[in-house]
C-alpha cells in the first residue's frame, strides 16, 4: 500500500505544509520608545509552526549597531528576529544579550555569532545554559525535527563575572542584573537606565500564567521580582506577553507569586496536606483571566507547597 512514490509524495506534502507554516510566521517589532523594540511571540505552547518562539524578545538600536535581547530557540527563529530588526534599521546585529537559559532565550546565539555578533551573558546564566543544553535540545528535536538539527549551543565567552554588569554599547548604557533565581537559576534582566526600560526575561509573565517548575525557586523568584520593581521602570518588556507598565507586571506576576507564597504558607501553618491545599486554592478568581490557568495553576500550588514544606 505504501509505495515509494506514495512515501515521496507524502514527504513532499508534509514538508510543504511545514514550510508554508514557517514562512507565514513573522515577528513584528513593537516600538516601546525611540530605538527600543519588543518582539512578542505567541503566548501558547511551543509548536513546530512557531519554531518554539513562544516568548517575548526584543532589540535596541544604538549608534553603533543593534543589540538583540534573547536569540530565540533555533537558527530559523534567529533569522525571524533578524528580519524583524531589518524592518526598522539597516544597522547589523552586533550584540546578543541572553537574559536566561531556557531554550528560546539563547539557542539562536549561533546564528548571530556566525555573522560576527558578540554574545553577552552573566556567568551564572551560562552555567545554567550548559546544565540544560542537552535536555532542551533533546526536547526540541522531538518537536521541531530537522529545524532542531541545525542548533549548535553557543555561549557567551567569556561570560560576565559580576551579578550586576554595567556596559555601554554604542551610545546606550546597559545593565545586566541578577536579582535572584526566578523561572530558571541565573535568570537576569536587562536594564536601560537612561530610558527606564527593563527587559525581564522569564522573571515576568503577563497575559499568560507563569509556571513554577521544579527548578524555579518560588521564594527567590518572589524576592527577585520585588527587587526588580525598585528600578521603577517606565516600561516593562516581559519574557512572555506584551510590553506593559510595572502595575500590570505586578498584578500578573508579582501579586501571583505573593499569593502563592502567602496562601500555601498559611496552609502549611495549619498542617494541611498537599492534596487538600491544592483543592482549596484551585479557585483563584483574581488570576483566572490568565491564559493557561487551567493547566498551570494547580501545578504551581503543588510545587510551591513541596518547596516551602522542604524549607521548614
Ligand atoms: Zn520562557
Amino acid at each position: 500500500m505504501t509505495s515509494p512514490l506514495f512515501n515521496t509524495l507524502f514527504l513532499l506534502l508534509a514538508g510543504w505544509s511545514w514550510m508554508t507554516a514557517a514562512m507565514a510566521l513573522e515577528l513584528k517589532p513593537q516600538q516601546v520608545t525611540e530605538g527600543v523594540y519588543a518582539l512578542v511571540g505567541e503566548t501558547g505552547p511551543r509548536t513546530r509552526e512557531n519554531l518554539a518562539l513562544n516568548s517575548t524578545m526584543g532589540f535596541v538600536v544604538t549608534s553603533d549597531g543593534v543589540a538583540v535581547i534573547d536569540s530565540g530557540a533555533t537558527p530559523g527563529g534567529a533569522r525571524l528576529i533578524e528580519q524583524a530588526v531589518k524592518q526598522v534599521t539597516d544597522q547589523p546585529v552586533r550584540w546578543v544579550i541572553n537574559t536566561g537559559s531556557q531554550d528560546h532565550r539563547w539557542l539562536g546565539n549561533g546564528y548571530f555569532r556566525a555573522k560576527g555578533a558578540k554574545i553577552i551573558a552573566l556567568k551564572r546564566t551560562v552555567e545554567t545554559q550548559k546544565r540544560f543544553a542537552e535536555s532542551h535540545l533533546a526536547r526540541l528535536e522531538g518537536l521541531l525535527k530537522e529545524q532542531a538539527e541545525e542548533i549548535t549551543p553557543v555561549y557567551a565567552s567569556p561570560p560576565l563575572e559580576s551579578d550586576h554588569a554595567r556596559f555601554r554599547l554604542g551610545d546606550t548604557r546597559f545593565e545586566l542584573i541578577w536579582f535572584g533565581d526566578a523561572h530558571f537559576p541565573g535568570d537576569a534582566v536587562v536594564w536601560l537606565p537612561e530610558k527606564k526600560i527593563v527587559f525581564t526575561g522569564d522573571m515576568v509573565y503577563v497575559e499568560r500564567m507563569l509556571g513554577i517548575q521544579e527548578i524555579s525557586p518560588v521564594l527567590q523568584w518572589q524576592q527577585a521580582f520585588h527587587a526588580m520593581e525598585r528600578l521603577d521602570p517606565e516600561h516593562v518588556i516581559p519574557g512572555h506577553g506584551s510590553p506593559c507598565d510595572l502595575e500590570k507586571a505586578r498584578r500578573e506576576t508579582g501579586d501571583y507569586l505573593d499569593w502563592l507564597v502567602t496562601r500555601v504558607s498559611a496552609a502549611l501553618d495549619e498542617w494541611k496536606e498537599l492534596d487538600e491545599t491544592v483543592d482549596e486554592l484551585t479557585d483563584a478568581p483574581r488570576f483566572k483571566q490568565l491564559q493557561h490557568y487551567d493547566s498551570w495553576h494547580r501545578k504551581n500550588i503543588n510545587r510551591t507547597y513541596l518547596q516551602l514544606e522542604a524549607e521548614r
